[in-house]
């Protein structure tokens, strides 16, 4: 199991090695451009070279990029949808440039067509996009999602959903899960024994194997509440028991654990990092 977390590359690709080394991280989770946007700057050719090799040098892995929140597949607008697939591709276009093992994406909003409709979308719109993608392109890992307004991949039925379209299609992907969307979608995390049997539900449904990625955020709303509100860890409702047993969840050894609130400066991203290993141990 490796510990990391969400880091800025606002200072520039080349120096997030350093960051991460700086605070304790040994796996991350950046986003390539601003996430909240359409536009794709191109990466400085030698700042991804310096990267690369720093990375590798600092055995830091895996590499994980979280694509922008615009990206919508399910859309019905057409508009949207073809501005989704062009983001998505130069999502794992600019990830596979700098040799990022994992792409996280939000599966979608259905924005009232409908689940089924949605999800099917989802499979088709993914398919276009993975068909076009670069030889070493990272795996997508979709996103369990929280539930909030017409969002879909809530329920681990239809993350496998899915991971088996995709499949059929010849596309491997994986999962990523948050446990602030878990907590949010309604499955009760609080304790060592509700955790246990939530994750055997989600191998039992999806497959543990295809759990890459797990994404570390306490919650400032309750169980089953359909919001997304991070919070740190043991700040929230969820509580720190959980994570205790999370981290040395021994079915989980091959997953990236990714602290995604990203410390208030340098030192508290150390401090965060520090009691999770702590936890670990
Ligand atoms: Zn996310
Ligand atoms: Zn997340």
């Amino acid at each position: 199991m490796r510990f990391g977390m969400h880091l800025s590359v606002s200072g520039g690709i080349d120096r997030v090695p350093e960051i991460a080394r700086s605070v304790g991280a040994d796996t991350y989770q950046i986003f390539v451009d601003s996430p909240s946007t359409w536009r794709y700057g191109e990466w400085h050719a030698a700042k991804v070279e310096r990267f690369r090799e720093r990375r590798k040098e600092l055995g830091q892995g895996p590499v994980v990029v979280h694509t922008g929140y615009l990206i919508n597949l399910a859309s019905s607008k057409t508009d949207v949808l073809e501005k989704s697939l062009v983001a998505l591709g130069k999502e794992f276009a600019k990830a596979a440039d700098i040799g990022a093992e994992y792409l996280v994406l939000h599966p979608g909003k259905h924005l009232g067509t409908g689940r089924e409709t949605g999800l099917h979308k989802i499979v088709e719109g993914l398919v276009r996009v993975m068909e076009g993608n670069p030889v070493g392109a990272p795996m997508l890992l979709l996103e369990g999602s929280e539930g909030s307004g017409t969002s879909l991949g809530v329920t681990f039925e239809e993350l496998a959903f899915l991971v088996d379209g995709l499949a059929e299609k010849g596309h491997g992907v994986g999962v990523c899960l948050d446990t602030a969307h878990l907590w949010g979608a309604g499955y009760d995390i609080s304790t060592p024994e509700t955790l246990g049997a939530v994750l055997t539900e989600f191998d039992r449904v999806v497959g543990l194997a295809r759990l890459h990625c797990v994404h570390l955020n306490d919650s400032l709303k309750e169980l089953g509440s359909h919001t997304d509100r991070h919070a740190y860890l043991g700040e929230g409702r969820i509580g720190l028991t959980p994570f205790h047993a999370l981290v040395r969840e021994r079915r989980l050894d091959h997953v990236a654990m990714i602290l995604e609130k990203t410390g208030r400066d340098l030192k508290h991203c150390r401090e965060l990092i520090g009691a999770l290993k702590a936890l670990s141990r």
